[in-house]
């Protein structure tokens, strides 16, 4: 370690803080090949925690010996080879599953210990990583999905984005942070990376320096979700392009060293800015960068919630991009085998993922356009996707995680096509459903957030049921959704909210969305 862990001493330290100060999570990638031989069994149940740092966790049941292993893809942009070899680690060791995250990443499921090296090597061989996808730890950088295409970009932000990753990516210096630490960069004027939930984001600005026009960013601290939300607070700092990555290392340092370690549910980087406030914050900031310059003029228009439908101009002329949906973002390996050879075949084998759990495809030109429409594949993964469908987000819920209350994924797919059967709006609604209060499915931001709980009936016992939510956006800085009273059980859902949209159809004017209702 080239650092000193300044926390160290604290007698308070959680259980958690103790077994990292004992082994780094990344050294779990040491020991993965010799788990691989001996087999599951051979893995002390005191080290099942370590495998996040690998981007593994033990799906439920965890006593049965599977993994979910989830793959960074910094700004959700992949290139046909590793598009491909993603696709053959789904069909070859995942069952064919193959789901697109709210964070841009790749998750697969019911992989076993005796795989997962030859999961590395593949993996390792088209430049890709399960490192930081889970654990303490920096995790996938969020970007704009359509950098270095995009005609709302202020410029091109994939090299920040691969700098910033590749600095932090696999760098014991960094690997045992206080929690989970979530960093976004996105020069779109549309907000597609999400800013204000997440630890870090750079997001678009400019400002005059010697009387020249800096095209740069500004920088929002201490967002996140989970059960006490918070919304990114807004530095008074003006960043260069050139010096994102020492900013990004500063804030990362402060995090490291002054984030709190006693209470698990108090450790996000949000409780430490909330607490100190973001004056306090600079300044620390300061310490380590030496003078930067106050902010400039943030250069935002909106917020696109990460949504791309159709067809699309890009920056470059006679090149389009092509906004699908992916229902609830889960696909299988043969559709993305299929997708691959499309892109190849009619673009440049490129694919991007969106937070949205969606897919762009970029750089076909003009004349080719209409064939890529006509492919069967784009009947299910379509341009113009149904109200409800095309906006539906979810979580794995408790097919998968150890975590959840309540199922998610089918589920949310079920209510929306129902919804879909039943009304036809004007407006596309936002529904994010998730399965526990930890919010992998962005609840807080969805027009309605749906989030499983347990509920006690009279007749059924325990049964499985759902909070609502409603006015969740990040429009002009962003509002959480609220609760509405009650609880619905699950078996109910679908029609009460066949009765509140129906609700909301009647009322509202034409046009009218549900944030301005
Ligand atoms: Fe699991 Fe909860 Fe995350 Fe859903 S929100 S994937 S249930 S931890």
């Amino acid at each position: 370690m080239a650092y000193e862990k300044t926390w160290a001493a604290n007698p308070k330290l959680n259980k958690t803080e103790l077994k990292k100060l004992e082994k780094d999570g990344l050294k779990i990638f040491d020991e993965i090949p010799r788990y691989a031989k001996e087999g599951f069994a051979a893995i002390p149940q005191e080290d099942w925690d370590y495998f996040k740092w690998a981007g593994l966790y033990l799906q439920r049941p965890k006593e049965a010996g599977y993994f979910m292993m989830r793959v960074c893809v910094p700004s959700g942009i992949l290139n046909n080879e590793q598009l491909e070899t993603l696709a053959g680690i789904a069909r070859d060791y995942g069952r064919g599953l193959f789901d697109i995250t709210t964070r841009q990443a790749v998750q697969f499921h019911w992989l076993q210990i005796e795989q997962i090296p030859d999961i590395f090597q593949r993996l390792k061989r088209v430049g890709l990583s399960t490192a930081g996808a889970c654990g303490d730890i920096t995790r996938n950088i969020v970007g704009n999905p359509l950098a270095g295409i995009d005609p709302d970009e202020l410029f091109d932000t994939t090299h920040i984005v691969r700098e910033v990753y590749e600095f932090f990516q696999h760098n014991e210096d960094f690997s045992n942070l206080p929690r989970k630490y979530k960093m976004s960069i996105s020069a779109n004027v549309y907000n597609a990376a999400n800013a204000e939930i997440h630890c870090v984001s750079f997001i678009p600005a400019k400002k005059v320096i010697d009387g020249q026009e800096v095209l740069g960013f500004h920088v929002k601290v201490g967002g996140g979700l989970s059960s006490a939300p918070h919304l990114a607070q807004l530095l008074d700092i003006f960043v260069e392009q050139g010096r994102v990555k020492e900013v990004a290392i500063a804030i990362t340092t402060i995090f490291r060293d002054y984030g709190y370690r006693e209470k698990r549910h108090r450790s996000r980087l949000k409780f430490l800015v909330a607490d100190w406030g973001v004056e306090k914050f600079k300044e620390k900031l300061l310490e380590y960068t030496g003078p930067l310059p106050s902010k400039g003029e943030t250069v935002q228009k909106g917020w696109n919630a990460g949504y791309f439908y159709g067809v699309h101009r890009q920056k470059q002329e006679g090149l389009n991009y092509i906004g699908f949906n992916v229902p609830v973002g889960r696909l299988s390996a043969d559709e993305v085998f299929e997708i691959a050879r499309i892109t190849r075949q009619y673009g440049n084998g490129e694919v991007r993922f969106c937070n949205s759990q969606n897919l762009v495809i970029p750089n076909v030109p003009d004349s080719y356009v209409e064939s890529v429409l006509h492919e069967k594949i784009f009947e299910r993964i379509t341009v113009r996707p149904k109200t409800f469908i095309g906006y539906s987000v979810s979580c794995t819920g408790i097919e998968f995680c150890n975590l959840a209350l309540v199922e998610t994924k089918e589920r949310m797919r079920h209510v929306a096509e129902y919804l879909d059967s039943r009304l036809q709006l004007d407006v596309p609604v936002r529904i994010h459903m998730v399965g526990c209060p930890n919010s992998c499915g962005q609840r807080q931001i969805g027009d309605i957030g749906l989030q499983g709980i347990k509920m006690k009936t009279k007749d059924k016992g325990m049964v499985e049921a759902f909070e609502i939510y409603v006015g969740g956006t990040l429009q002009n800085d962003g509002k959480f959704n609220e609760k509405l009273k009650g609880k619905i059980p699950a078996e109910q859902i679908e029609e009460v909210l066949v009765l509140l949209f129906s609700y909301f159809q009647e009322t509202k004017l034409p046009g009218e969305t549900f944030l301005d209702y």
